[in-house]
């Protein structure tokens, strides 16, 4: 962060890598606010658990590719912690626990605005914040299936990225003026015009004779992807194969080792992920808000293989509804998918127009300004009342 001058104004942003797209949400509303407002503002990513929990939730980031391995187990932790009672049963059972270190946080980062953009920030952050506090504002980002601990009744506004999960906003208690739909932040680059595709594979040493099928399993390598990529590979397609292992390292060496029939380029984790999906073709991949919200802005058709119960069961029928992609939770659906829009280009230009349709290319920007739009507000009569009171 850089230190604040006498007029800017400090931006907190509660984040965790507990997955990827918490982390991408928060860079693509820091990038609109530098591209919006230029300097007049400074930002601040804290991670809610990595930098302030004290153990072992502090280690929630390192295991949560482990833990989410046992989907069922998280599909029924979701379901049954599902419901404002619950949020606030649990949350009172683990305040005397981080209280200490969540009111450390609030303390050794002063803000003029505060924004979550994970679930579980907004309890603890509200209690150790107490009455006197800035702005609190939330950034809903998973798209339909929303859990209660994204609602909290004290937020002085809660932004959302479809009319579902507004709904669900409202059965969980929150008040209309409270909530609006703007759609999920997604870096500027994901959002540009479809440009050069040629200049663009060259630059990333991929063919381009034929077409890219980008795989990824969000940010830590999650669902089938290793059999996936061998069920694609043995399909012998005349494609080129992009699989993106993310930060599991393992899963990257393996399927380095393994004897590829067709073109095949293996990465880690990308910063690039713009540039690959725009030179892509067919994103194939777990149903995770982050990058299907990428896609739909990067124009790219895509073929969902799995979901995490709970939060991801929603995201199947958004796309599919939508017309911007399909679900097929087998390996043989899935070539069998590909090879639907290999052979019907009629049917796969549909499905770019539906991604292009469903995008929503200037959401980072507007939250962008409804957030300068709140702490300008309260800064205003915060100023108000201290002249009142001379
Ligand atoms: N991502 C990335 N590089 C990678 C793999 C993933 O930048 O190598 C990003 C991806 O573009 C997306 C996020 O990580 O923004 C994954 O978010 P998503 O909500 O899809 O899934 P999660 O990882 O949070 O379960």
């Amino acid at each position: 962060m850089n230190h604040p001058t006498k007029q800017q104004s400090n931006i907190l942003f509660l984040f965790s890598d507990t997955g990827g797209g918490h982390r991408s949400a928060t860079e693509a509303i820091i990038e609109a606010l530098h591209l919006e407002y230029g300097d007049r503002y400074t930002t601040e990513m804290i991670d809610i658990f990595k930098d302030y929990a004290p153990p072992p939730l502090k280690m929630l980031p390192a295991l949560y590719p482990r833990i989410v391995r046992a989907p069922r187990a998280w599909g029924l932790g979701y379901h049954l912690s599902d419901g404002p009672r619950r949020v606030s049963a649990l949350s009172a059972g683990a305040w005397p626990y981080v209280r200490n270190a969540y009111r450390r946080l609030v303390k050794e980062h002063p803000s003029d605005l505060i924004v979550s953009v994970h679930s579980l920030a907004n309890e603890p952050v509200l209690r150790a914040l107490g009455k006197a506090r800035p702005p609190f504002v939330t950034v809903v980002t998973d798209l339909v299936s929303t859990h209660a601990s994204w609602y909290h009744r004290w937020v002085d506004l809660c932004i959302v990225p479809t009319e579902a999960a507004r709904r669900r906003a409202i059965k969980y208690l929150l008040s209309p003026e409270q909530v609006r739909v703007v759609g999920l932040p997604v870096a500027d680059r994901f959002c540009q015009p479809p440009g050069d595709t040629e200049a663009l594979r060259n630059a990333l040493g991929w063919p381009t004779d034929r077409p890219v099928v980008l795989l990824v399993g969000g940010g830590e390598g999650m669902g089938p992807l290793e059999k996936t990529a061998r069920a694609i590979s043995k399909a012998n397609l005349p494609v080129v194969l992009v699989v993106i292992a993310g930060r599991n390292k393992n899963l990257k060496a393996r399927l380095e080792a393994y004897d590829h029939w067709m073109p095949t380029f293996v990465y880690g984790f990308v910063r690039e992920m713009p540039d690959f999906m725009r030179a892509a073709d067919v994103l194939v991949t777990k149903a995770g808000p982050g990058t299907i919200t990428e896609a739909l802005n990067a124009g790219l058709p895509m073929i969902l293989y799995s979901h995490l119960p709970g939060q991801e069961s929603g995201n199947i029928p958004y796309v599919v509804s939508e017309g911007a992609g399909v679900w097929a939770p087998r390996t043989n659906r899935i070539v069998e998918a590909l090879r639907n829009w290999l052979d019907n280009p009629g049917q796969y230009d549909m499905a770019v127009r539906a991604c292009r349709k469903a995008a929503r290319p200037d959401a980072a920007r507007r939250i962008a300004h409804i957030l300068v739009e709140t702490l300008e507000k309260h800064k205003a009569e915060k100023e108000l009342s201290a002249l009142a009171s001379m």
